[in-house]
């Protein structure tokens, strides 16, 4: 009988192994993995048999989530990262971004996208152009010239809700031999599978619709065998892979994202067109609106699905004072700087989304004084329009 401390450390640990199958994916909380032989552990190293050795190279619950993400996505592999800003990081570091390599992006990315490219990779030595990705024209003199390792864009832009015409940019990257990394946050696979379209990766902030309940930080990019074996090699030593905690939890949000995303889609355009008729609000920016330039291209990409839970709106009175008290006159809809939540969110992208963008920078794009995001969560239409209105009239 070993003594009371040995047992205290080891006792319950060494389970024979179980000929039952959990129906629900256990989170696997264990640093590391061991074999009962040497040489087994030594062939998972070697990548020669499957298996996990270290959780910062590969663990069962964040594999299964790898595993759903791909299925959703129609890609052989998908590789989990921290954030959706590691997902970003890791995608572009995967396509060859190094010193001296050129990438070409759309100019209305998500802030910290747009940063990560102008400041960090810039830093670096990486050379970023930024065009307007609804013009195709601009994108292939742009791509033409710079001969970019990747063309970077957003499915649905953030906040402006620019669409990306994937299968004509894939035309204008391949011809290059750039890649296309697409950012589908605001799509979510529900909506579009860019690989379908030519994408070469696709990357998620799972925080967003993958999660879907504002609980957990994830990012993940969907793709090939052969790219997710340049990410994974890079993420072990880089080390910015998902814990099983969040795998867990974003693999529980994945198993409703249809359900979720199909009442966002119906609220968001409900709350879209009542938006643009009311006289408060200057202009509503949405692709399931017929005014949206790209309405015809969302039909296209999204067959009938929908059109996204998230609508950007310019209040009439468009100074920041007055958005503030708008924002604040909400009861039900929350000022919160994310997106994609089964609760409805509203945010103020010229001081939280994207205020790491500079202020000329920000006017040039589109994004002005008066513009509000707001994220269409699960919640009964009429109750968000109600708090709507009333938020309006307080203005
Ligand atoms: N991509 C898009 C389109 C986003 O909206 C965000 C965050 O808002 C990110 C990436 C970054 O995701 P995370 O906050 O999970 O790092």
């Amino acid at each position: 009988m070993k003594s009371l401390r040995t047992m205290a450390v080891h006792a319950g640990e060494r389970a024979p192994r179980p000929d039952f199958r959990p129906v629900s994916t256990p989170i696997y909380a264990s640093v590391a993995f061991a074999y009962e032989a040497m040489e087994d552990l030594d062939a998972v190293f070697a990548n020669a048999r499957p298996g996990y050795v270290y959780t910062r190279y590969g663990n069962p619950t964040v594999h299964a989530f790898e595993q759903a993400v791909a299925a959703l996505e129609g890609t052989e592999e998908a590789v989990a990262y921290t954030t959706g800003m590691a997902a970003v990081h890791g995608a572009l570091l995967g396509a060859g971004v190094r010193q001296g390599a050129r990438l070409v992006a759309a100019a209305d990315l998500y802030g910290a996208s747009y940063t990560l490219l102008d400041k960090i990779l810039r830093s670096l030595g990486v050379e970023a152009t930024f065009v307007r990705i609804d013009h195709l024209d601009e994108v292939a003199e742009a791509v033409q010239r710079a001969k970019p390792v990747a063309l970077f864009c957003e499915t649905i832009s953030n906040p402006l809700l620019r669409l990306a015409d994937f299968a004509a940019l894939a035309e204008i990257a391949h011809a290059e031999g750039a890649l296309l990394i697409v950012d589908s946050t605001f799509a979510s696979p529900y909506l579009v599978r860019p690989i379908a379209w030519g994408a070469d990766m696709v990357v998620h902030s799972a925080t967003k619709y993958l999660g879907g309940h504002g609980d957990v930080m994830g990012g993940v990019v969907a793709c090939s065998a052969a790219y997710a074996a340049t990410l994974r090699d890079q993420q072990k030593i880089t080390g910015a892979n998902l814990g099983p905690f969040e795998a867990w939890l974003l693999l529980r949000g994945l198993k409703t994202l249809p359900l979720r995303v199909r009442e966002q889609c119906a609220n968001a355009l409900a709350i879209a067109e009542h938006l643009a008729a009311h006289p408060k609000v200057a202009h509503v920016n949405y692709p399931g609106l017929a005014s949206h330039p790209q309405h015809t291209l969302a039909e296209r990409l999204f067959e009938g699905r929908g059109y996204g839970g998230v609508l950007s709106f310019e209040l009439a009175k468009g100074d920041q004072a007055t958005v503030f008290r708008f924002m604040e006159a909400l009861r039900l809809i929350q000022p919160a700087t994310t997106l994609g939540d089964i609760y409805s969110l509203v945010l103020y992208p010229a001081h939280s989304s994207h205020r790491s963008v500079p202020p000329e920078v920000r006017a040039q794009i589109g994004i002005g004084e008066g513009l509000v995001r707001l994220s269409a969560g699960i919640e009964e239409t009429a109750d968000l329009v109600a708090d709507l209105d009333q938020a309006l009239a307080a203005i």
